[in-house]
């Protein structure tokens, strides 16, 4: 069996999975991706996340939340709407949320006003946070870190390398969540320099599928389309840069996300033990 995986970050209700979800399912189990928390980015989105994470519960959990570029649709009735949800025993956070001033698709105003409403429901809630910060670091900050005292856990997704971001993140007390970006050549050189510098016990791994294909996956899939069971290249890309053994990454980055998510213990015993040592 290969090494017990989680995928924290996976839009499995996008439509691209439409024609072949079982089947994608399937292929993560064997990739040994056992539990996929799935992102809710909007109203319907976290309703729909919350519908696919009940067909298969234990092994799917989702997040309820309304991202920042759907934030100027944020109102009165999403903030309910996630406080409803995140009741459910499949929601095991609230986001995804944050700032994202990269593509400022929606204005920063009601992206500020999304994400603080939604920092004081994850207090409210006692739930943990899913974070996305691009280009919006010194906001994020400002919004962010006086609410840290009220929030159980917060993990910062997507890292994408930047080292004043790491360094504020991790002082925060914030986890970090690793995509593919990782294993970009080019634009992932930073995270490559910077994961080593993670405390293990910090780290989690995911997809962001269907975004975010890694590049290094060999022979070169066909399409561009990301799945959870290419958690592993994330995976090994983290393995070549840090110096602990593959297997201690593993169990460690699974556990931390068993730890976040208050998710309960794997089930089935040694399946996330390699088959040979
Ligand atoms: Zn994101």
């Amino acid at each position: 069996m290969p090494y017990e995986l989680i995928d924290i970050g996976a839009n499995l209700t996008h439509d691209s999975f439409d024609e072949d979800r079982a089947e994608m399912m399937q292929r993560a189990n064997e990739a040994g991706v056992s539990r996929m928390i799935i992102t809710g980015s909007s109203n319907q989105g976290s309703l729909d996340a919350v519908d696919l994470a009940e067909t298969e519960p234990g092994r799917l959990y989702a997040t309820a939340g309304v991202h920042p570029h759907h934030a100027a649709d944020f109102d009165d009735s999403s903030a309910r709407l996630i406080r409803e949800l995140a009741a459910r025993d499949s929601v095991v956070a609230v986001g995804e949320c944050g700032l994202d001033y990269f593509r400022n698709f929606s204005p920063r105003q009601a992206q500020l006003a999304a994400f603080q409403s939604q920092l004081e429901i994850a207090a409210e809630t006692a739930m943990p946070v899913f974070l996305h910060q691009r280009d919006a670091h010194d906001d994020f900050v400002d919004v962010l870190e006086p609410m840290l005292p009220r929030i159980t856990r917060a993990v910062a997704h997507c890292f994408t390398g930047e080292h004043e971001s790491l360094r504020e993140y991790l002082a925060m007390g914030l986890w970090i969540g690793i995509t593919g970006w990782i294993c970009d050549e080019r634009r992932g050189a930073g995270v490559k320099a910077l994961v080593p510098r993670i405390p293990l016990d910090r780290l989690m791994l995911e997809t962001d599928g269907p975004y975010l294909l890694p590049r290094n996956i060999q022979p070169k899939p066909s399409h561009r389309r990301n799945e959870p069971r290419y958690l592993r290249a994330v995976f090994d890309s983290i393995c070549e840069v840090r110096s602990e053994e593959p297997g201690e990454i593993a169990a460690t980055t699974s556990a931390n996300a068993l730890l976040f998510f208050n998710l309960p213990d794997l089930q089935d015993s040694g399946s996330h033990q390699p088959e040979t040592t």
